[in-house]
């Protein structure tokens, strides 16, 4: 459906821009978008929050390098539609997330986490000259499919999911659903599936592990532990949040042994958990997370990072009958997740307003400095 909106191209507006080997976090420049691909949707953003990804890519440490433009949790208004876009038209309300083909036998099967073309349409960038800095150079977007850290993004079709919202504060908040949030609920809800028995340990209180929390709290678990070595993080968690949850402050834990033991003397008998999930991305806290579990027990892998190994001897692994599992976007197909994550905060079940705190648009180098002292989980930029 070709669009009538008077939009045209090259359009101009400002987004942030990870320069190569920069001191200090980006800031807001002028860019130009040369063109509006069939499948690419204009969309003008409300707000978009910020991911650990961001942080890893902004400094180098991810797939997209810089010069590119991060930002993969945006929300905001469908400006204007590329000529094959049948999903949203200009007015919708949009939640941005990672892009799919829709197409491969992953999607097919609704496992458009793991799509087949899902390194090509989120962690490659947009081809050469699709976006211009203000001195003609080429910057990457694409970034999850969206680079929504712009005032005006230029996002593919498939990152498109449209939200039921009453104004224009809730698109803002919904914007944090699109990556963190809904891979830490995806692993309880769509991956472990605990049942009001389970005993169930969280490794990281960052928005991906409190995001899992509560998840899990929707099962009424018989067991749920909170793990982080930072006593700030654990101590600026909103008291509700963790109302019957046994948080366990390992800063003084010296091994991953130590901390595995710490977990089973909350069980009963020692026995451990049925559900371990890793939100952090170490080593120790893998290694903890394998050792405390039951037998049977299934330990999910989260956090992403680009140097932690896995070293488990597969002697009592294998006699204990042990899952790990890896997961990205906790399994989620966002079309399916966001809405109803929407329809759960909604009903006051799902508080993840609770992790989020609101900055102005311009105020990225200081809500990555809140971020990274542990006193703010989930940074809203709103435009
Ligand atoms: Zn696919
Ligand atoms: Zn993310």
């Amino acid at each position: 459906m070709a669009t009538s909106n008077p939009i045209t191209f090259p359009f101009a507006t400002e987004a942030y821009i990870a320069r190569p080997n920069a001191p200090s976090p980006p800031v807001l420049e002028p860019i130009t978008y040369s063109a509006l691909q069939p499948t690419e949707v204009l969309v003008s953003i409300a707000a978009v929050s910020i991911c650990h990804t961001d942080l890893r890519a902004i400094s180098g440490d991810f797939h997209l390098k810089p010069p590119m433009i991060p930002g993969h949790e945006g929300s905001g208004t469908v400006l204007a539609t590329g000529s094959q876009v049948t999903y949203v038209e200009a007015g919708d309300s949009v939640v941005l997330a990672y892009a799919s083909c829709g197409r491969c036998r992953r999607c097919v099967l609704g496992k458009n986490a793991f799509c087949d073309g899902l390194v090509g349409m989120n962690f490659a960038g947009s081809g050469d000259g699709v976006v211009r800095d203000g001195d003609g150079g080429h910057v990457k977007g694409g970034f999850f499919g969206q680079s929504s850290m712009s005032r005006v993004a230029l996002v593919h079709e498939s990152s498109c999911v449209k939200v039921d919202v009453e104004d224009k504060r809730e698109l803002e908040l919904c914007a944090s659903l699109g990556c963190g949030i809904q891979t830490g609920a995806g692993s309880i809800l769509n991956i472990a599936k605990p049942t009001p028995s389970s005993k169930i340990v969280i490794f990281g209180a960052g928005a991906v592990g409190l995001s899992a929390l509560l998840a899990a709290k929707l099962t009424s678990p018989s067991h749920l532990i909170l793990i982080d070595k930072s006593p700030t993080k654990l101590s600026n968690i909103h008291p509700s949040l963790l109302t019957n949850v046994h948080v366990l402050d390992t800063s003084t834990h010296k091994t991953p042994t130590e901390t595995a033991l710490a977990i089973k003397a909350l069980t009963p008998g020692n026995m451990g958990v049925d559900y371990a999930l890793e939100c952090i991305g170490n080593e120790s806290c893998i290694l903890a997370a394998h050792a405390c579990l039951d037998t049977l027990g299934t330990l999910i892998t989260v956090g992403s990072s680009a140097t932690a190994k896995l070293n488990i001897g597969i002697g009592t692994h294998l006699i204990r009958g042990i899952t790990i599992r890896g997961t990205h976007q906790g399994d989620s197909v966002s079309r399916v997740m966001v809405p109803e994550l929407v329809g759960l905060w909604k009903r006051g079940v799902f508080p993840f307003e609770l992790v989020v705190e609101r900055f102005g648009f311009g105020e990225l180098g200081r809500a990555v400095g809140e971020m990274r002292s542990g006193r703010v989980v989930k940074p809203l930029l709103v435009a």
